[in-house]
């Protein structure tokens, strides 16, 4: 589907390489045409497991390595405008409530725009990514109807298209595929095995699906009321 243009883009994610896992190529595509583009980031993923074997970094160094990453991840995405919120990985799922939906809210007051991209609640797997998507939801669902920005879901829960159906919010992004892998190349830390497996299955000529580097899919999130 082509997308239309937007005031402005909020994108809500707990981790750095949420973001270009599931909407790199969405992202880019709309910073092509020139809509604004927020990125919230909530944490520096500073308690990812992954410190390299050998390990090339330490539970000391691991934040700034990560936000090294993030910024050169969102060169690649276009992203000019780039909050980093300062909460602890692992921890989003028990900040307060009142707290989460705040930093939302305030972003929107900021903000105005008129989509939202985040994780759909209870198709969001991981404590943190769920604990985002329900702040979200309530940030939103707490405006007036009328006010309300369209909110684009990412679910990857194994249970997605039982429960929820065939995404209805398909981009294909396969024009910009070389900024999405940019973007996840550049969240070294966390997808250098990706990569590497990538590149080993092309050479022995069975090379990995590759639809999801093409295509992004979402839910748009509705409200009862
Ligand atoms: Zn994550």
């Amino acid at each position: 589907m082509t997308l239309q243009p937007e005031r402005h883009i909020l994108v809500v994610f707990p981790h750095p390489d949420d973001e270009a896992f599931s909407s790199a190529g969405t992202i880019r595509l709309f910073r092509n045409m020139g809509v604004p583009v927020t990125y919230a980031c909530l944490t520096l993923g500073e308690m990812g497991r992954n410190l390299g074997n050998p390990p090339f970094a330490t539970r000391e160094s691991l934040p700034e390595i990560r936000r090294n990453e993030l910024i050169a991840a969102c060169e690649a995405m276009g992203i000019e405008d780039l909050r980093m919120m300062g909460l602890r990985d692992k921890t989003v799922e028990f900040e307060d409530d009142e707290k989460m939906v705040k930093l939302v809210t305030d972003l929107i007051n900021e903000l105005n725009p008129s989509l939202i991209i985040t994780f759909y609640p209870g198709y969001a797997v991981h404590p943190d990514h769920e604990a985002t998507a329900r702040a979200v939801i309530e940030a939103v669902r707490r405006m007036e109807k009328e006010k309300r920005p369209r909110i684009y879901a990412v679910a990857f829960a194994n249970n997605t298209m039982a429960k929820l159906g065939v995404p209805p919010i398909v981009h294909d992004v396969s024009s910009v595929k070389e900024d999405k892998v940019a973007a996840l190349r550049a969240h070294h830390s966390q997808t250098a095995w990706m990569m590497a497996e990538t590149n080993h299955r092309a050479e022995e000529g069975k090379p990995m699906s590759d639809s999801w580097f093409n295509v992004e899919s979402y839910y748009l999130y509705t409200f009862d009321d």
